[in-house]
């Protein structure tokens, strides 16, 4: 059987938050089977809880953010991404503000914390959300237009395509394929990070934003170049952390998916557009788990192997 996934012991980080620029205490905890992602707001009077679910994503401008009640949690993407990469299940993400500490800008982190705690079989079947016909959303039009779309795929593979208009970006790789099944989430993707451009950035700090970005935590740019001294991680380093956050931002319908995702120009709206419309057809996915994990996509059964 093709078993669930938590980690052994809890494991802590202490960041700021990308746009609140407010410290902030991360702690991973182990879960039972079936719980899924639960992100939790622990600094409130009473805990809040917010289990991750498309419905759960109240805003996409800046990043992906869940919502319960008034509470929110802001920035979730990345750590969800570490999940989906090393095949975690269910899980615990304590946090004592409202956003995800940003750490290096990337998953990395992320990843290194979950492996350092361990990961841990559990006597359960993963679920799959396995999508069976082609689902697709689309916004804009003419050199606006931005899409995304999910078809069925045996396994989980990504293809992301952008198109910005930068130096610094056009020189480098605009696309890029993935394949979770490959294993090399951890040297691939998780080390790519998120990148802004410094006239938005005077923008948003006028808006109270991105108060905690800066070049320790992003790729930063002029008109012209990458402002970062020891300038990039990787030669296509801004589409691979559009894969890395397509691949937390799926991973929010609560089961990994079995399906290859395209994107053009997409990001965090076109993604839970995408979930949601997933979602809205039950005749489109099912629920499938793997008694024989030789049935199971390839490479699954290796991804994070336990110890
Ligand atoms: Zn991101």
């Amino acid at each position: 059987m093709l078993q669930q996934r938590t980690i052994k012991t809890l494991t802590q980080a202490v960041g700021v938050g990308l746009h609140s620029g407010q410290r902030v205490e991360l702690t991973l905890r182990p879960a039972q089977p079936d719980t899924g992602i639960v992100f939790r707001r622990v600094d409130l009077p009473e805990p809040v809880d917010m289990p991750v679910s498309p419905a759960a994503v109240v805003d996409t401008r800046m990043a992906s953010t869940l919502g319960s009640g008034d509470a929110r949690i802001h920035t979730v993407e990345h750590v969800m991404s570490a999940c989906a990469g090393l095949g975690i299940d269910n899980l615990y993400i304590d946090v004592t503000a409202e956003e995800i500490p940003i750490l290096d800008g990337s998953s990395a982190s992320f990843v290194f914390l979950l492996q350092s705690a361990g990961i841990a079989l559990q006597n359960a079947p993963k679920r799959f959300l396995k999508v069976k016909r082609p689902v697709e959303v689309r916004q804009g039009d003419g050199d606006n237009l931005k899409w995304a779309r999910l078809d069925p795929y045996h396994g989980f593979k990504l293809r992301f395509e952008i198109d910005f208009a930068h130096p610094a970006v056009d020189s480098t790789g605009q696309v890029y394929e993935f394949d979770l099944g490959s294993g090399n989430y951890s040297r691939d993707i998780a080390r790519a990070r998120t990148f802004g451009f410094t006239k938005d950035v005077e923008m948003l700090r006028a808006n109270g934003l991105a108060l905690g970005g800066g070049l320790d935590n992003a790729i930063v740019m002029d008109d012209y170049k990458v402002l970062n001294s020891d300038g990039l991680r990787y030669d296509d380093e801004f589409v691979k952390h559009k894969i890395l956050d397509a691949i937390g931002d799926m991973q929010v319908a609560g089961h990994p998916l079995l399906a290859a995702y395209t994107s053009f120009k997409g990001g965090h709206a076109l993604n839970n557009k995408l979930l949601r419309a997933l979602l809205a057809d039950e005749t489109a996915y099912d629920i499938v788990t793997f008694e024989d994990e030789k049935q199971a996509p390839a490479g699954f059964a290796q991804l994070a192997p336990a110890w």
